[in-house]
């Protein structure tokens, strides 16, 4: 049926981080899975949403700084964990991917990007002119590694700008602000959720059988922050945010959409609690490596 698509959740590569980063209690460190989904639509085909690390987030996490971020974060991915490889074992082949939607340019979302020969890529404007207009170190703050984009980069993207952007209407008005109809078909609106990283953008849809989802990639990272409120600490701000006043406003507009319509899905890319509450509803709805096979 026309507007509805079926959605399936991926996790390719890990990081840890101490609860108390994200203002949480403290505790044992977080296990945080890099996800992004797949998009199945019944005209456009797939359609993925971030892509998680990948073999050119591996090698670039080999030397320097890229090698510290990794150790910093625990990050971990392996081969078989990439997503070409999960969505291989699901019979879909790397060539049938026709567009992945980029939430924001960080490496747990754009590291398996060149994976993807035939797709075309969209990111909000925003996103994309700073990754063009910073210098080395404004790169280095804003966690962008540029290696990681395919060389035919530029030519595949598509951005989302003043053009095509109205209002959001039925459910999602709760929401405020605009969005994009990225078909005209009221399938998937890309939503702006500035704050963590410039540009970042959401996608809203709702599935063949009936399920509401918002994909929030990084606007948070567990669902607990919203039930908390709290403010993220200094240096998680400082390290880990473009926007610390749109962050919260961000925060707030997701929090008042999850308090109004309960039986939607709120799905941030890292959140391994709203993870397992999908495989739960949808077991077969989830591409990950088995515990046992994650890689270091
Ligand atoms: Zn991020
Ligand atoms: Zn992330």
């Amino acid at each position: 049926m026309s507007g509805e698509v079926m959605l399936t959740l991926g996790v390719s590569g890990h990081s840890c981080a101490d609860p108390r980063h994200l203002g949480l209690d403290a505790g044992a460190a977080m296990s945080f899975p890099a996800g992004w989904a797949l998009i199945e639509h019944p005209v456009q085909g797939a359609i993925l949403f971030d892509c998680g690390y990948g073999p050119q987030a591996r090698l670039a996490m080999r030397r320097g700084l890229r090698w510290l971020y990794r150790r910093v974060i625990h990050a971990c991915s392996a081969p078989h964990t990439d997503a070409a490889a999960l969505l291989q074992r699901r019979g879909l082949a790397r060539d049938e991917v026709r567009m992945v939607v980029l939430s924001h340019f960080h490496p747990d979302h754009i590291g398996g990007l060149g994976q993807f020969p035939r797709a075309r890529f969209v990111a909000h404007a925003d996103a994309w002119r700073q990754v063009e207009d910073s210098g080395w170190f404004g790169l280095l703050h804003a966690q962008i590694w540029k290696e990681l984009l395919p060389a035919d980069f530029v030519a595949r993207l598509q951005l989302l700008d003043e053009r095509g952007r109205r209002g959001l209407d039925g459910d999602l008005a709760t929401l405020g602000g605009e969005g994009w109809d990225l078909f005209g078909d009221g399938s998937l609106f890309a939503l702006p959720l500035p704050g963590h990283a410039r540009g970042q953008i959401g996608l809203a849809l709702r599935t063949h059988d009936g399920e509401r989802a918002i994909l929030a990639a990084d606007a948070f990272w567990r669902r607990e922050q919203l039930d908390l409120g709290r403010d993220l600490p200094w240096l998680t701000r400082l390290v880990a945010m473009d926007d610390a006043t749109a962050y919260r406003e961000t925060l707030r507009r997701l929090t008042r959409f999850r308090d109004t319509h309960p039986g939607a899905w709120l799905i941030p890319a890292h959140c391994a609690q709203t993870l397992a509450e999908w495989r739960q509803r949808h077991p077969s709805a989830v591409l990950e490596a088995e515990a046992g096979e994650r890689g270091g």
